[in-house]
């Protein structure tokens, strides 16, 4: 059996409890090594054995799967975060169906919602924005050009940008297209590690404070009114509203 397995955004502690079992009880563990925290690793069995992807390619990654399940053993395939964002897990899915080898899919921490955590952040706040808009700019990896930055930017959303800090200069020119320069802007390093940064600025400064905290990779940046302190308390917990479990008070 092959397990796809969010590791969370680098804490070992923020990590499913049955993700944690299955790498735990894993007898071939194949790691995002570039971003996966090897602390997660820490309890894997002795004599597991541990490839790290970061220097293999699909067919590599296939073929272990494909030995593991010969010999009948439980291979754990651990993706930074959650493996829906950015984890091309759908390219491994569709030759594991040919093969019809089976596997189940354990969700994890986005570093996205790492980063909310750092940043004791609401990313939707009444009256603000009701809208979360996880993207990338195009970089070797093209983007379709009707979701560019630009025309993104347009809707001023929270915007969270992920694998583009190191283009922060044009990333900000490009969001200025749509968004006021005063916005609050955050960029967050290694969200829950040890070494986590968190740059904050508005978008007119953050290309600069960006370069002067020397960040160049492993970054979300986050473009937010919700980042400043101009909203609506929530209906939700509203005393003269009435919903399915509270009624209304005088
Ligand atoms: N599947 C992952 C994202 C993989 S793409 C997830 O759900 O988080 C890799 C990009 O994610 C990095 O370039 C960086 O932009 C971001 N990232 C991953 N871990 C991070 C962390 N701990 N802090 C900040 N950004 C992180």
């Amino acid at each position: 059996m092959i397990y796809f397995i969010g590791a969370g955004p680098g804490n070992p502690e923020l990590l499913t409890l049955k993700g944690k079992r299955l790498i735990d009880q894993a007898d071939v563990i194949i790691y995002a090594g570039s971003l996966v925290n090897p602390e997660v690793l820490k309890d894997a069995k002795k004599d597991a054995k541990i490839l790290n992807s970061a220097t293999m390619d699909l067919d590599e990654v296939i073929a272990e799967m494909e030995l593991a399940e010969s010999k009948g053993l439980m291979l754990a395939r651990v993706h930074t975060g959650d493996p829906s964002i950015y984890g091309a897990i759908r390219e491994q899915f569709d030759r594991l169906d040919k093969l019809g080898i089976e596997y189940e899919y354990i969700p994890g921490v986005s570093s996205f919602l790492g980063v909310a955590s750092a940043l004791k952040a609401e990313y939707t706040l009444p009256n603000v924005t009701q809208t979360v808009i996880l993207t990338r700019m195009a970089g070797r990896t093209p983007v379709p050009e009707r979701e560019s930055i630009a025309k993104l930017a347009t809707h001023k959303a929270t915007m969270i940008i992920f694998l583009s800090v190191g283009m922060i200069a044009d990333l900000a020119e490009e969001l200025m297209q749509g968004y006021d320069p005063e916005t609050p802007v955050a960029v967050v390093y290694k969200a829950t590690w040890e070494d986590q940064k968190i740059v904050r600025a508005k978008l007119s400064t953050v290309a600069e404070e960006v370069k002067k905290a020397g960040i160049t990779k492993t970054a979300l940046i986050v473009v937010s009114n919700t980042l400043g302190d101009d909203y609506e308390l929530s209906k939700l917990y509203d005393k003269h509203f009435t919903h399915e479990f509270r009624e209304a008070k005088a």
